[in-house]
C-alpha cells in the first residue's frame, strides 16, 4: 500500500479531501493529518481493529495508550466515566489546545485503544484540519504521534511519508506543525492532578489555573528506580541514530568542553554532529556538523525545531552528537524532557 498524500492549508482546508479521509476512518482505514503539536496518525477511536492497525503501523508496543482526539467540547462526557471540575476548568481555558487529559474510560472506549488501562488520554486539538477530519470521521480519532515507534515525531508531512507512507492509507499534507512538542499530558485519576509528560502548557500555568498539581516522580528520577506514569515515557524514544550526549553547564564553559569532546572524538576517525543554537554555532570547530536549533532569545524556535534536527543528523553520518542544553524558562522542561529521552540521559558537566 502507498499511502495518497493530499495537500491543503489550516487556512482553508480542502473539505473534500477530508471527507475521504473521513470515510477511510469510518471504514477502519488509517490517515495521518496535522495537529498544532505534531503529525498525528488517526484511526477510529472506538474501534478495537483500528486501534490495533495503529500499533502495527507504529511498531508500537501495545501497552503504551492512544490518545483521543475530540473535535468539540461535548464529545467528551460519552467516553468518559466522570469529568471532576479541575478538569472542566482545565479544559475550559486550554481547550481546543496542546493538552491532553487523563480521565476515567467509559465502556465504549475499547481497552485496545487504551493499552489495556480503564482510564483514557483525551485532547481536543485546535487545528481546523485536524477538527474537521475527525468531525467528518464520527467525532473520536485516536492518534498517536505519525512516525515510527522509536524516532523522532513527526513534525511535516515528509517525516511521517518516510517513515509511514507504506503502512498507511493517507496522508494530509497541512504544512509545517506550530508547537513541534507533544501535547502537555495530566492526570485526573487520583486526588491531586500530576503531569505525566511536560509540554507547551508548563507546570507553572497548570498551577496558577488549579492550584496543587505535581510532576510526575518517573520523569524526574531517571535511574529506573521509579517508572513513569505514562506507560510511553518509560520508552527510549526520539532517538536518533548517532551517538547523542547533553553537555550542560555555562554557555562558555560547555563550548569549551564540546571543542574538547570533538577533538577527542575526531582523533579516533569519528565524525561529530553539534546541536547548538543561533548565538553559538560559529563557534565550534568547522571540521563537525553544527546544527542551529534556534534562537535562546525565542524558546519557541528551539521547540519547534527540536525533532527536524534529530532527523537530520540520520541522513548525515555523524557518529556521534553532542547537544547543548536548553533549559529555557517556559518550555525548557518539555524540550529537555525530549532531548534528555534522545540521548539515553547521557549528560556531561562542563566546568
Ligand atoms: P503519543 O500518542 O505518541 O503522543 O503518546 C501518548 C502518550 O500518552 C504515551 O506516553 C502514553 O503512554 C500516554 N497515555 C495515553 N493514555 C494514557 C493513560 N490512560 N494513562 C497514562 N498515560 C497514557
Ligand atoms: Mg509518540
Amino acid at each position: 500500500m502507498k499511502a495518497e498524500v493530499v495537500s491543503m492549508t489550516t487556512e482553508k482546508p480542502d473539505m473534500e479531501a477530508i471527507r475521504r479521509g473521513g470515510e477511510i476512518l469510518k471504514n477502519g482505514g488509517l490517515v495521518a493529518f496535522p495537529t498544532e503539536t505534531v503529525y498525528g496518525l488517526g484511526g477510529n477511536a472506538l474501534d478495537s481493529q483500528a486501534s490495533m492497525k495503529i500499533y502495527a503501523a507504529k511498531g508500537r508496543p501495545s501497552d503504551n495508550p492512544l490518545i483521543v482526539h475530540i473535535a468539540r467540547m461535548d464529545a467528551l462526557a460519552p467516553i468518559v466515566k466522570e469529568i471532576p471540575p479541575k478538569a472542566k476548568l482545565l479544559a475550559e481555558k486550554y481547550w481546543p489546545g496542546p493538552l491532553t487529559m487523563i480521565l476515567p474510560k467509559a465502556e465504549i472506549v475499547p481497552p485496545e485503544t487504551t493499552g489495556g488501562l480503564d482510564s483514557v488520554a483525551v485532547r481536543f486539538p485546535s487545528d481546523r484540519i485536524a477538527q474537521e477530519l475527525i468531525l467528518a470521521a464520527g467525532g473520536y480519532v485516536a492518534a498517536p504521534s505519525a512516525n515510527t515507534s522509536g524516532r523522532p515525531s513527526p513534525t511535516t508531512a515528509q517525516h511521517v511519508e518516510e517513515d509511514l507512507g507504506g503502512a498507511i492509507d493517507m496522508i494530509i499534507d497541512g504544512g509545517q506543525v506550530g508547537i513541534g512538542l507533544e501535547s502537555t499530558i495530566v492526570d485526573f485519576t487520583e486526588e491531586i492532578p500530576v503531569v505525566l509528560r511536560p509540554g507547551y502548557i508548563s507546570l507553572e500555568m497548570l498551577q496558577e489555573l488549579l492550584g496543587d498539581v505535581k510532576m510526575d516522580k518517573g520523569l524526574l528520577i531517571t535511574d529506573s528506580s521509579v517508572r513513569p506514569k505514562a506507560p510511553g515515557m518509560k520508552y527510549r524514544h526520539y532517538a536518533p541514530r548517532a551517538d547523542l550526549a547533553i553537555v550542560e553547564g555555562e554557555t562558555e564553559s560547555v563550548i569549551r568542553k564540546i571543542t574538547a569532546l570533538v577533538k577527542a572524538a575526531e582523533a579516533e576517525g569519528k565524525k561529530v554532529g553539534i546541536i547548538a543554537t543561533d548565538e553559538t554555532m560559529g563557534r565550534y570547530p568547522k571540521t563537525c556538523i553544527i546544527k542551529s536549533i534556534g534562537s535562546r532569545e525565542e524558546e519557541e524556535t528551539i521547540a519547534h525545531h527540536l525533532y527536524e534536527v534529530l532527523r537530520e543528523f540520520d541522513e548525515g553520518d555523524a557518529k556521534v552528537i553532542y547537544s547543548e542544553a536548553f533549559y529555557t524558562p517556559r518550555m525548557g522542561q518539555a524540550i529537555m524532557n525530549r532531548l534528555l529521552k534522545a540521548a539515553g540521559h547521557k549528560r556531561i558537566q562542563a566546568e
